[in-house]
């Protein structure tokens, strides 16, 4: 148990660093504006001639969680109960909304609130013909500056993308949020 978590922590840092010279090589303006549709040619397309490290169908997103079903609600008076399941949804900061799907990266928006309410940079793959975003990457934003966040057990000294307690040792892990190492406006 232990080694997969610290293959985990590995993994997650290695993809952090290979985020970053994406996040360096594509504009953030626009990159939601210009987003692929589902099933009309190659989503990375639209991304910028430089971010050929982008794969199809990656999308780079930033705004915040909303639950789909108020904000249709909301915008379009569709139906909502009052006890009703929320639908997690991210909402870019151009008002387009994606479907969450549950998975180890967006496990912390799943169940922790206290993510929820942050502005977000997220990176994920939009499905085809659809709306559903599989999400591969999750930073916030706090007063206009990147943050790293994520969860950490001070027993072991894990750094972890999961809420859950440590399957190292079982103590509850702490959120933390620290500017990001890179400076990437
Ligand atoms: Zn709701
Ligand atoms: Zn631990």
């Amino acid at each position: 148990m232990t080694a997969f978590i610290r293959r985990a922590a590995l993994a997650s840092g290695v993809m952090v660093g290979c985020c970053l010279s994406i996040w360096c090589k594509t504009a953030w303006a626009g990159a939601d504006s210009a987003g692929p549709k589902p099933g009309s040619g190659p989503p990375g397309s639209s991304l910028g001639a430089t971010s050929n490290q982008v794969q199809q169908g990656q999308l780079q997103l930033q705004g915040r969680v909303v639950c789909l079903a108020e904000e249709m609600h909301q915008r379009y008076g569709t139906e909502l109960p009052t006890r009703h399941q929320h639908v997690w949804a991210f909402k870019t900061t151009n008002g387009v909304c994606y479907t969450l799907l549950e998975g180890k990266f967006s496990q912390a928006i799943f169940e922790d609130e206290r993510v929820r309410a942050k502005e977000l940079r997220v990176k994920g793959r939009l499905l085809p013909n659809s709306q559903a975003l599989e999400l591969s990457y999750f930073r916030s934003v706090k007063n206009g500056v990147l943050q790293d966040l994520y969860y950490y057990c001070e027993v072991c000294a894990i750094s972890t993308v999961s809420p859950e307690p440590c399957a190292c040792c079982q103590a509850p892990v702490v959120l933390m949020e620290k500017p990001a190492s890179d400076r990437e406006e």
